[in-house]
């Protein structure tokens, strides 16, 4: 340890004002300290609170072991084999977490073996970095009374949330080497908190970026995910790239950089992929995660200043990529249709038919990702969003679908059954024939979407195969 505990007393001999904790976590302190346990909030929430941010998760914890804790909290249920309890209250859960101390770690991944222990202190000795290795609760109350709550704060995490740094508990090579995954909730909390990672830290991450190869693809995707829904992106992900930990990861992304193109002048791929991504509003995880793959295809397509294909070559990629990683199917279908879609042109010499096609080929739920991409495209090359015609085709687009006119074969006044009751034909693919002829033929002229017009053209289209 870095530092000696700070002295018992009131939270002012810390020199630390009391962090601002919501009434339903001071009462499960107070519960825990009634029945005679140490209690403390730690970790993040604590961080945050300090912040004047709101935290994600209050956690708390406690000498007190699990199944002590279903006896003396109500509405207590025991989580897992981490020691770790949910409580519920005011609507809320709040995780309760017994003391831990020494563990085997293996892999570079999480330890294999937690114990309990007894003290706050060795318990913050663990946590990955120094403003998130604080306390503020008190121990176990003694027998002249309890004890006035105070901030335990053993690395100098205080000192750190004031100089904006992340730095590792101890020895941070030795601390990467335990959990790889460190390496990404340090980048990502740097990157959340506007934080600089310090030097020595920074200097192990360098070292050891190629540790993540370790990590398993859900946890380096939970990690992506937390970066890309941060209100700018492109923090994260350079700090990702800087580090060599993108090399690792997503070695088609690293190999943007240095690719030039004839975008924002003096910038390479990369700082367009970057651009476009901050460009996507925080709430579209799905197009933001299309943003940053748009253009995986051009450094393999890249020729004389062009990148023919790289649409369709882009859309390979970012599955082979999203499957690497895990992520849901029905995430990588969309997303791999937005990046295979992105490259669509318009003039203002489509038809109005011209216009339906286009919603047929794109589809419907995906028109608004596609348009929200192609906006943020524009701005990621230097131009306004609504260049190319955007602004019209997107109100264009809006009147056809207000127009409430048939897209797609289900829009169609009759279906297979119809085909097959009223012109005798056998079930088979003619009759997905017919339908896709009778859907261009609504498609180019809306008029003829009624059941009689459509079975009669159905039936001159059959008498002229025969
Ligand atoms: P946030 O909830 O905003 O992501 P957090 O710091 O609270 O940030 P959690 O994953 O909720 O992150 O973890 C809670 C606390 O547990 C951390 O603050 C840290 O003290 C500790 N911790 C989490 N993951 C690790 C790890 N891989 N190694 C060491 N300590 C960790
Ligand atoms: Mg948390």
């Amino acid at each position: 340890m870095d530092r000696r505990p700070e002295p018992a007393g009131g939270a002012g001999t810390t020199g630390a004002a009391a962090p601002a904790i919501p009434g339903a976590v001071r009462g499960l302190l107070d519960e825990l300290w009634s029945a005679g346990h140490a209690a403390w909030v730690v970790g993040g929430s604590l961080r945050d609170a300090f912040l004047g941010r709101t935290p994600a998760d209050w956690d708390l914890a406690t000498d007190a072991r699990p199944e002590r804790m279903l006896e003396i909290l109500r509405d207590a249920v025991y989580e897992n084999r981490f020691g770790t309890v949910a409580v519920r209250r005011d609507g809320e859960t709040y995780e309760i977490t017994t003391f831990r101390s020494d563990h085997d770690y293996a892999d570079f991944r999480r330890p294999h073996r937690v114990e309990f222990g007894d003290s706050v202190e060795v318990d913050l000795g663990r946590r990955d970095f120094t403003v998130n290795a604080m306390a503020w609760g008190a121990p176990a109350p003694s027998r002249e009374g309890p004890a006035e709550p105070r901030l335990v704060d053993p690395h100098g995490g205080r000192d750190d949330l004031q100089r904006r740094a992340i730095r590792a508990v101890g020895d941070p090579a030795r601390r990467f080497d335990e959990d790889a995954l460190r390496i990404l909730r340090a980048i990502r909390l740097a990157a959340a908190l506007g934080f600089e990672i310090e030097p020595a830290t920074w200097s192990a991450i360098v070292d050891r970026a190629a540790l993540v190869q370790h990590l398993s693809a859900e946890r380096v995707a939970a990690e992506l995910d937390r970066i890309l829904a941060l209100p700018r992106p492109s923090d994260g992900l350079r700090l990702l790239e800087n580090s060599g930990v993108l090399e690792c990861v997503a070695p088609e992304l690293a190999a943007q950089r240095g690719v030039a193109q004839n975008k924002v002048a003096g910038e390479d791929l990369w700082a367009h992929t970057m651009r476009t991504v901050d460009a996507i509003q925080a709430d579209r995880p799905v197009v933001r995660l299309a943003a940053l793959l748009h253009d995986l295809g051009k450094p393999a397509t890249a020729a004389d200043g062009h990148f023919y294909g790289h649409d369709r070559v882009g859309a390979e990629m970012a599955r082979a990529f999203l499957d690497r990683l895990r992520y849901p199917k029905a995430v990588t279908d969309r997303v791999v249709g937005l990046v295979r879609q992105h490259m669509f042109t318009y003039d203002d010499g489509w038809s109005d038919a011209a216009v339906r096609r286009f919603i047929g080929k794109v589809g419907r739920p995906a028109l608004d990702e596609l348009f929200d991409l192609r906006e943020a495209d524009n701005v990621g090359s230097g131009l306004a969003p609504e260049a190319a015609g955007l602004a019209e085709l997107r109100r264009r687009v809006t009147e056809q679908l207000a127009a409430d006119v048939a897209i797609d074969r289900g829009d169609l006044a009759v279906d297979g059954d119809d085909l097959i009751a009223d012109l005798g034909l056998a079930p088979g693919p003619t009759i997905g024939r017919l339908l896709d002829e009778l859907l261009e033929r609504v498609v180019a002229d809306p008029a003829l979407n009624d059941r009689p017009t459509l079975l009669l053209v159905a039936r001159t289209l059959v008498e002229d195969e025969t």
